[in-house]
């Protein structure tokens, strides 16, 4: 027996063969109340925090090796060689240099992006519902220790092996772990020892979903001693930097490979038909290929959606997979919840109807300050029997604390049941005398797809059934209604309907509350029990009054030709006023409701979809459906969600928008995105930021490929026409990976164009060389190649020293670039905006990135060392100022193309 094996039998009870009292003997804890909060914090020190340790994914030495796995690379190290064995070492050490320096850079840039956004997903801790003294706390699940009693709702992650105690309708996603999909019911019955773990009914274990039901259960083992820590040990969340872009990019290196082969190979026949001596064949082929290879450009590209992932995090929206980034500025549609992340979720009632009669209640906020008052003014100090059963209906079935904090009435839980409790404070009803007085036996918790709550009390001698839900459910469920003096009398429906639609039409959120008395032998209470016989008691209107950041995104998607689509589960009355208030929808328009998109043919569907921007009373798996419908019209969509069952829409989405507050662990693992603030503004935001990533990354292309498309036609010309190189392979080198480099890293920050949200958005399937970045690269390229070209054929044939021309030549051409940045950047429009005292943000990066090119070219050409490495020799501020004019014809072209040819 091995010593891991050892340690595993010796830690290891078979908690699935114990009963669950066992379970709580041995690990010396209470199934009610928990461990004390001092033997918590002693088991925190003992056991170590409740997280995988985990070792490196792929190893360092490897990652380090692959990035030499490029095509592009394979040239330089050919290059490299040839030159070696040409035994030119001084050229050779630096071809072969700029591979390893280039692999370097990838190597480091790579993990930083890594890094940053494995570090950004952990930011969003995972909390867990834990039992201790008693009490029931939120903590991070980083603390839970062994012995600790956890709740489990649907939507959490497991966060620790446990022993389950108590469980009601459990169902558990074990894929991460058995690789089963269907999820796993589970009981609290124990298992014979030998029962594998797939079949341990009476276990959940960490990294696994409750996808449905509750339970209670005791941890057994945290951290490392878990099932998943064991199995794997190296649960590495490595996060994969593949996006759209790189793999068009990986294309277009290929192709240019090939591109590359074929000039070389033109290049070395040109040669030994004009019978050149071997060697210098070779260097103008090796020159060629340095001169085609865009060295710089892998590292800016990652470094561009690095700083793309920073900001957005910095506006609230943590991007999960890199991809998104890129997706996001192509979004056509957005599909967003309304309550919460188009609204504010501060949740007033306004209004009441009980007992027959309208109320109106004052007040604003969660404060028990107000007034309940009829249609005709007059206060309800004491409130009739409808009115307050209706108003307790609220404050019992509720699952939500109201507490004052400092001054200020601050909610854990639900907004819309704080609503309830706040209007029950109103009429002068203490929340906790009534708990007290009304002990809860047992609960069914609200969910979605049911809209409804329903709890079950001891109300002094009678079982009485509380249930508070949609009007639609629970209508059809009641027979009877309760009056003003408490008797029970016919169902006026009609009434009731109307009621309810009033106050839909004007916004308001609408509550329906009944009872029903149990028989007093009833402990327990399932969906059959309420399926019929209930007593309306009323219903409560309240107000959720849109976000003033929501409207102005609205208007800003709109006019960036995206469409925002509100999917609700709230009433299609009330989603079609607050759509209204929001400017997302005509009057005209007609809003969907679940129902009917369940039942449509596909085509209907279809168009529905694409008219309408409201749909209500919408369950999750309806979400998935809408999804598919979008995006078989060809549409890009963003949507958001935060139960469990919206986990495959989120999925199914082109960007899966999960809420950091308010959303279930299984929802946001499902998600591309996390809103930390719940807020639709934050998606408007990402998407303007992935818009304005896509359009630095446009600029950064089209502004080293020309750099490339000069040289190459540089030395290509001169290879033609028998002349001398222009530009040595090493000078080329120094200026793709120094010079370039340095200057198109500032691109990478450029600010968020004023105009980002003023044009459609761009189709996604657009090659990555075209339009505007093909005409810039093909027109730079050439006038790169003029001035460089142009420069080194005056120099030579007036001096007659081919050292002077090709420094100079080189110089020409950095220039060049210098200017060509100046006129792509937003340096000179938002400097000259400053100083016409308007905003605008500093655009400090050219400046640096110039600064920087100022002393590597200052170097390049004056300092010995460089001289004998890079063949160059010092210039006089003359010759330096004739290459700051001859560079200058760029600058004309570069402004026509900014002035008519712009990049978006
Ligand atoms: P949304 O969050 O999109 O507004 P929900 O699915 O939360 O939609 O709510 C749908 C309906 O369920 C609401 O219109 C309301 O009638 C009812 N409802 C909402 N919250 C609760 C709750 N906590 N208890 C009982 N019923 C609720
Ligand atoms: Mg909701």
């Amino acid at each position: 027996m091995n010593e891991k094996q050892a340690r595993s039998s010796s830690e290891d009870r078979v908690w699935h063969q114990l009963e669950a009292d066992e379970v709580v003997a041995h690990l010396q804890t209470n199934d009610d109340d928990g461990l004390s909060d001092d033997e918590a914090r002693r088991r925190l020190e003992r056991f170590g925090p409740n997280e995988l340790t985990g070792s490196a994914g792929r190893s360092a030495i490897r990652k380090f090796i692959e990035q030499f796995n490029q095509p592009l690379i394979y040239i330089l190290l050919i290059a490299g060689v040839v030159t070696l064995l040409l035994r030119e070492w001084i050229d050779a050490g630096v071809i072969l240099g700029v591979a390893l320096l280039n692999a370097i850079i990838g190597f480091v840039q790579e993990a930083k992006a890594e890094g940053a956004i494995a570090a950004l997903a952990r930011s969003v801790t995972t909390e867990a519902t834990v039992i201790r003294d008693g009490e029931k706390h939120r903590i991070p699940s980083s603390r839970l220790v062994p012995g600790d009693l956890v709740r489990l709702g649907s939507g959490d992650r497991v966060p620790a092996d446990m022993r389950l105690t108590w469980v009601r309708n459990l169902r558990v996603s074990e894929a991460s772990l058995t690789g089963e999909s269907v999820p796993v019911e589970k009981l609290n019955r124990p298992l014979a020892a030998d029962t594998p773990l797939a079949d341990r009914t009476n276990m959940v274990y960490a990294g696994s979903y409750a996808t449905m039901g509750q339970a209670l259960g005791i941890v057994v083992a945290t951290g490392d001693a878990t099932e998943t820590g064991r199995i794997s040990g190296l649960l590495e969340e490595s996060a994969d930097l593949s996006t759209p872009l790189s793999i068009k990019f990986r294309r277009f290196s290929r192709i240019l490979l090939y591109a590359i082969l074929v000039l070389a190979a033109v290049a070395f026949a040109v040669g030994i038909a004009y019978g050149d001596p071997w060697v210098d064949v070779f260097k103008a082929a090796v020159a060629l290929a340095v001169s085609a290879i865009p060295e710089g450009l892998p590292a800016v590209v990652t470094i561009t959606l690095a700083i793309g992932v920073s900001r957005m995090a910095r506006r609230n929206a943590i991007i999960r997979s890199l991809p998104a980034v890129e997706t996001l500025g192509s979004t056509t549609v957005i599909c967003s919840d309304k309550t919460g992340t188009l609204t504010r979720n501060e949740m007033t009632v306004q209004s009441i109807y009980a007992g027959g009669r309208t109320f109106r209640v004052s007040g604003s906020g969660y404060a028990p300050e107000g007034e309940i008052r009829t249609a005709d003014g007059q206060t309800q100090q004491e409130p009739d029997t409808a009115l307050r059963q209706c108003l307790l209906a609220g404050l019992l079935c509720n699952d939500t604390r109201v507490h004052l904090h400092e001054g200020a009435y601050t909610v854990t839980g639900d907004p819309t049941e704080a609503a309830l409790i706040t209007a029950a404070g109103k009429a002068g009803l203490d929340h906790r005398a009534e708990t007290h007085a009304n002990r809860r036996l047992d609960t069914i918790p609200f969910e979605s797809e049911q809209q409804y709550m329903a709890t079950l009390h001891q109300a002094g001698d009678t079982r009485l059934i509380l249930v508070k839900g949609s009007l639609e459910r629970l209508l059809e469920r009641c027979d009877r209604m309760l009056d003003a003096e408490g008797n029970s009398v016919d169902l006026p429906r009609e009434d009731i309907e109307r009621e309810a639609d009033a106050m839909a039409a004007r916004g308001l959120r609408v509550l329906a509350l009944a009872q029903k008395v149990a028989d007093p032998g009833l402990d327990d209470i399932a969906h059959q029990h309420i399926d019929g016989g209930l007593v309306f008691l009323g219903l409560q209107g309240m107000l959720d009054p849109p976000r003033d950041e929501a409207i102005a995104a609205v208007r800003s998607c709109r006019s960036a030709g995206i469409v925002v689509k509100m999917i609700t589960g709230d009433h299609a009355v009330t989603a079609a006023a607050i759509a209204g208030m929001l400017g997302l929808q005509k009057g005209s328009d007609r809003a969907y409701t679940g129902r009917e998109i369940e039942a449509m043919p596909r085509d209907e569907l279809a168009r529905a979809v694409h008219e309408s921007n409201v749909f209500a009373r919408v369950a999750p798996e309806q979400k998935l459906r809408l999804v598919e419908a979008l995006r078989a019209g060809g549409e890009i969509v963003a949507m958001t969600g935060d139960g469990v069952n919206d986990a495959p829409a989120l999925k199914q989405a082109d960007i899966g928008v999960a809420m950091g507050q308010t959303g279930t662990e299984v929802a946001k693992e499902a998600s591309d995105m996390i809103l930390t603030d719940d807020n639709f503004a934050s998606i408007e935001g990402a998407v303007e930021q992935g818009r304005t990533v896509y359009r630095n990354l446009r600029k950064a292309i089209s502004f080293i490929l020309p750099v490339n498309g000069g040289e190459s036609l540089t030395i290509l010309v001169a290879v033609l026409i028998g002349a001398a190189l222009p530009i040595l392979p090493v000078q080329i080198l120094w200026i793709n990976l120094l010079s370039s480099v340095a200057l198109t890293i500032p691109l990478a920050f450029e600010p968020t164009p004023p105009d980002v949200m003023n044009h459609p958005p761009r189709n996604p399937r657009e090659a990555l060389l075209s339009g505007a970045v093909l005409r810039r690269t093909l027109v730079l390229s050439l006038m790169n190649w003029m001035v460089t070209f142009g420069m080194f054929e005056y120099v030579l044939t007036t001096t007659d020293n081919i050292d002077v021309a090709r420094t100079m030549a080189v110089q020409t051409l950095v220039i060049a670039e210098v200017y060509y940045l100046l006129s792509i950047s937003s340096l000179i429009p938002a400097t000259l905006r400053r100083l016409r005292g308007k905003e605008a943000p500093l655009a400090t990066a050219p400046l640096m990135g110039i600064a920087v090119v100022f002393v590597l070219q200052s170097l390049f050409s004056q300092a010995a060392i460089a001289n004998t490495l890079f063949h160059t020799v010092p210039l006089t501020v003359t010759q330096l100022s004739l290459c700051l004019l001859a560079a200058s014809p760029v600058i004309l072209a570069a402004g026509l193309l900014r002035r008519f040819d712009p990049i978006r």
